[in-house]
């Protein structure tokens, strides 16, 4: 059946609406002020995603005891050596310059010290404190001003609008964005000369996950739809301080880095500040995935705590110290029956984030001319592991980079006709799932799902696990097509957590194929199988990309040692 739909015609599309998405309206309004900009969010603009979970802060050289260099070296000596060092050079060089716009441009306010200096706290990793933040709650403070600055540049927006599938023309060129306004159940198709993909990335598929539930993959799983290919999907990072708090949803919420840069302790059941067996000299402030890691082996080894996890105590910073520092994690803490200013509390690895993602160059260009990738669901810049402050500085510099070169390119593009049996297509996976009179509940396959990945594809894998997990999840993909929810679109909840659950399970393949492939134990992909690093061999990143049917393609690619070769 033909379906109806509106249509919206626009210069520039902008899928999310987080740090990225953004930023990439601001600056390409700040180039050419004359743009119509569409900016399509499925949750409330500036108050979905996670640069507004942000807590610790914002990686950037503002201090001239610090360099550009040396936080490009910390960046991939984090990421193992396999970031693309064009990527991550342009990340640290722009990030004093998002810097500036933040607080010059944007309102923002970080704190300072006593001579009115912005105050850079330590982080991981880092060879200089050099994290910028607003206490605990940096993201906070940069959303609600980069939202004040919308109503300034006022695009169309969108919201409570989920974005379906990216449309080719006939010629295979850009033609835009399919919809479904989820309050309305309406088709939109936004026809855009340029569409920037910022939905964040998909880190939500395991048991225990920090990010924003509204974050399924949805951008990746659109460009792996549409040809693309995807890097480093193997690499998901495990945030070693998770709060675990029974069935609440608060299980998962991150308590942030600063912590550990700040003095706290990582103890298992007996009171043991374990880190001393897996990296006596950096402790606590060790990267994240050797603390997770670590965090993990002790729960398995029979040394966590009875809710299976293990104990973060800061304490003996004293109570009002804690207090006036990490305002927003003691309160977190305080909901759930614990204090973190008085005294530990039980924490595990909890899924975070995704280095992994769609294939771009700096300005965030892909092998489609006039579609542009941005922020968490683009791969290269961190490699096998995030830094803690790198993350809101990619969607930030790169949000930022990808608007402007949509404003500075929008002359060469039209807008293009869409191939109409595309479109009909995108529609008609929403109307399969209204019609499809099965017997499967999404939210059980959902469940499934994170129970899977958890179990096989977490924290450490191995061969056999791995090849579990895809049984699992070609079996879930196989289930969705009987696949039960109430006949209408309309705020339908079931029908949204279906086509969720579609994108996850697309790009949890994209991850356990890439992870079966790496044999070795690189950043945050563990293998018991393969303890080491295997540099003669694996110095390499995975591409991934769907083909024909259900069949795809994997190959791997040297890194291009571009700037720095690794010693
Ligand atoms: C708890 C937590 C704490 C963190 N703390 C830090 C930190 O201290 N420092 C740091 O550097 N990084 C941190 N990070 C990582 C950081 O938040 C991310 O790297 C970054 O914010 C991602 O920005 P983004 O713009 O790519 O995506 P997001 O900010 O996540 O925005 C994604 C947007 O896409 C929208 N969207 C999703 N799917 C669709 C769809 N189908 N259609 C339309 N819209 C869609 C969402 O509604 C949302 O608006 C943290 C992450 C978490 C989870």
């Amino acid at each position: 059946m033909t379906q109806k739909y509106e249509v919206i015609q626009t210069d520039i599309a902008v899928i999310g609406s987080g740090g990225a998405g953004l930023f990439a309206v601001l600056k390409a309004k700040e180039l050419r002020a004359d743009l119509d900009i569409t900016l399509i969010s499925k949750g409330a603009i500036g108050r979905s995603g996670c640069t507004r979970m942000v807590q610790g802060g914002f990686n950037a050289v503002l201090n001239e005891e610090d360099s550009i260099e040396k936080h490009f070296l910390d960046t991939l000596s984090g990421g193992k050596y396999l970031n693309d060092q064009e990527l991550a050079w342009t990340l640290v060089n722009d990030a004093p310059k998002v810097i500036h716009d933040l607080e010059v441009k944007y309102g923002c306010f970080f704190d300072r010290d006593d001579t009115g200096r912005i105050k850079q706290k330590a982080f991981a990793g880092q060879s200089f404190d050099r994290t910028v933040h607003k206490g605990d709650l940096t993201g906070i403070e940069i959303m609600s001003r980069l939202r004040e600055q919308l109503f300034r540049v006022e695009p169309r927006e969108l919201e409570d609008v989920r974005a379906l599938d990216l449309i080719m023309s006939k010629e295979g060129s850009i033609s835009g964005v399919s919809c479904l306004d989820v309050r309305t159940g309406e088709f939109i198709f936004v026809n855009a000369k340029c569409v920037i993909v910022a939905t964040g990335g998909a880190a939500t598929m395991y048991k225990i996950a920090a990010p924003a539930r509204e974050k399924t993959g949805d951008g990746v799983a659109m460009c792996l739809r549409a040809g693309l290919k995807v890097r480093d999907m193997e690499m998901l990072q495990f945030h070693p301080t998770g709060l675990l708090a029974g069935e609440s949803r608060m299980t998962g919420a991150v308590l942030e880095e600063g912590l550990r840069g700040a003095g706290a302790f990582l103890k298992n059941a007996s009171g043991e500040r374990f880190m001393s067996r897996y990296d006596s000299e950096r402790m606590e402030r060790s990267t994240r995935d050797v603390v997770a890691r670590a965090s993990y082996t002790e729960i398995m080894s029979g040394r966590g705590t009875k809710g299976g996890g293990i104990y973060i105590d800061i304490s003996h910073l004293g109570k009002d110290e804690v207090q006036r520092r990490f305002p927003g994690m003691v309160e977190r803490t305080r909901l759930i029956g614990s204090d973190l200013s008085t005294g530990p509390v039980e924490v595990s690895p909890t899924s975070h984030f995704a280095m992994g993602g769609v294939e771009i160059g700096i300005d965030c260009e892909t092998s489609i001319p006039g579609l542009y990738v941005a922020g968490e669901d683009s791969g290269g810049t961190h490699g096998a592991n995030r830094l803690g402050g790198n993350g809101v500085a990619e969607s930030t510099v790169f949000g930022s980079r990808a608007g402007m070169a949509c404003a500075r390119a929008i002359d060469q593009f039209e807008l293009n006709k869409p191939d109409e049996e595309l479109l009909q297509k995108s529609f008609a996976r929403v109307a399969y799932f209204v019609q499809s009179e099965g017997n499967e509940s999404p939210f059980t396959l959902t469940n499934s799902l994170k129970e899977t990945m958890w179990e096989n594809f977490g924290v450490v894998r191995n061969e056999k696990k791995i090849a579990s997990a895809e049984t699992d999840l070609l079996e879930l993909r196989s289930r969705l097509k009987r696949i039960n929810v109430p006949k209408n679109q309309v705020f339908n909840v079931a029908l949204n957590e279906a086509l969720d659950l579609e994108n996850q399970v697309e790009v949890a393949l994209s991850m356990v194929r890439s992870g079966a492939l790496r044999k070795e134990t690189r950043g945050s992909h563990s293998r018991y199988d393969y303890e080491e690093a295997d540099d003669e061999n694996w110095l390499k990143f995975i591409s991934y990309q769907l083909g024909d049917g259900e069949n795809y393609l994997i190959e791997t690619t040297p890194v291009q040692f571009t700037r720095v070769v690794p010693r």
